[in-house]
């Protein structure tokens, strides 16, 4: 069986890869601390798992209209109304299947064969490969020192070809929040060229000090207008395996992508969207314990680091460090530095090659204080030994 071109080049999704990989250990009798996937580790609130339980006992597990449920569009608009400041309607949202689910929707519905994407680097690792599945270019754009984005890289980098840039903040691998005056550069930019936005904020929810992450759309009608946000569940209600997401945008690329997720995955999931809409109707008070707990293991985790000299851009959201592990790759690079650790200390963390930083290492903080403890230490017992092995 000939496979299409369109696949016969997709990478597996090197985060969910690396998850099995931990797993498969884990089930092998290893005590591994899985530092590889970006997946909180607490129960979705108890509402939520209410609201699952009776739509499947009343009988709501049946399909919805294409867009999502009445209820959950409504509860998705009220919500980006209050957490983003500005207007949203139901029309202006389509449910999907999670938010990695909207986000390839999006690209499918707006890159054409040849077209060009912005992706500021470090990126998640699923990004370039929508948008190559889409026929389009990522084209890939190195960060300025403290991680934020180069501006002046990324203006140079559109072309004719160019049609939107990708955003994400907080970010994934970094837990860079975009300062507010980055914000309205990079839309200036896009209006400048006439880019579409398309804006994760998957972690929206997820930062620690400093002010809330702000979305393009807060930047005026016209921002607004030619920005599309995606959104889910898993991050901010730890209901990663309910797979449930958004996107919000114009009413003619939310029908576009209801269209298109008609033809191909079919309504989203009825028991997950009446558990969505429970989550979002009124914040179920475990998020804010939750957000609570993030930050303590972030502190913890980051003053563990620093004791292990291992610093990274200072991450102020989602749930990951990012540190720059360059001095102890001994010039066989961030791969075989993480599998050596897997191997010999069953410590699972994800090499920034994943996310275009070969000199850094990603560690998700959704585990206990006691872990990040044991994984510090495991940490350490590893760095000393290459010290002594490079110093050789
Ligand atoms: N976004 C999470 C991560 O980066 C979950 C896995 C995925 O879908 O990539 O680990």
């Amino acid at each position: 069986m000939e496979l299409s071109p369109r696949v016969r080049g997709i990478p597996p999704s090197t985060t969910l890869a690396l998850d099995a990989r931990a797993r498969a250990r884990r089930a092998a009798g290893r005590d591994v601390i899985n530092m590889f996937v970006g997946e909180p580790d607490f129960e979705a609130p108890a509402a939520v798992q209410e609201a699952a339980c009776a739509a499947v006992r009343g009988g709501e597990a049946r399909y919805t209209p294409m867009a999502g449920t009445p209820e959950l569009r409504a509860a998705i608009a009220a919500h980006l109304t209050r957490s983003r400041g500005v207007p949203f309607a139901p029309e202006h949202v389509v449910v999907c299947h999670s938010a990695k689910h909207a986000l390839s929707g999006a690209v499918l519905a707006l890159v054409s064969d040849g077209d060009e994407v912005l992706v500021p680097l470090p990126a998640w690792v699923s990004y370039a490969e929508q948008v190559r599945v889409a026929g389009g270019r990522p084209v890939l754009v190195p960060p300025r020192a403290d991680f934020g984005p180069d501006l002046a890289a990324l203006r140079a980098a559109v072309g004719p070809r160019t049609v939107g840039l990708l955003l994400n903040s907080p970010c994934n691998p970094t837990g860079h929040v975009l300062s507010d005056d980055d914000v309205a550069a990079l839309v200036a930019l896009a209006e400048e060229r006439d880019l579409w936005i398309l804006s994760d904020e998957v972690y929206h929810r997820l930062v620690y000090e400093g002010p809330p992450a702000r979305s393009p759309v807060g930047l005026g009608e016209a921002a607004r207008r030619r920005t599309a946000v995606v959104d889910g569940a898993s991050k901010a209600f730890a209901m990663t395996g309910y797979r449930i997401g958004f996107l919000a945008g114009a009413p003619e690329l939310v029908d576009a992508v209801a269209r298109l997720h008609g033809q191909t995955t079919g309504c989203p999931n009825a028991v997950s969207q009446a558990a969505y809409a429970a989550a979002l109707a009124d914040e179920p008070p475990e998020v804010g314990r939750m957000v609570a707990a993030f930050a303590q293991r972030r502190a913890h985790l980051l003053a563990g680091l620093e004791r292990l000299g291992l610093r990274g851009p200072p991450p102020r959201g989602a749930f990951y460090a990012f540190p720059d592990v360059s001095p102890w790759l001994d010039g066989r690079g961030v791969e075989a530095f993480c599998d050596e650790l897997l191997e010999e200390h069953d410590l699972a963390l994800v090499p920034g090659t994943a996310f275009g930083a070969p000199g850094h290492v990603r560690l998700s903080y959704a585990l206990g204080l006691e872990r990040l403890d044991e994984a510090l230490e495991r940490l350490a017992t590893f760095l000393a030994g290459r010290r002594v092995d490079s110093a050789r």
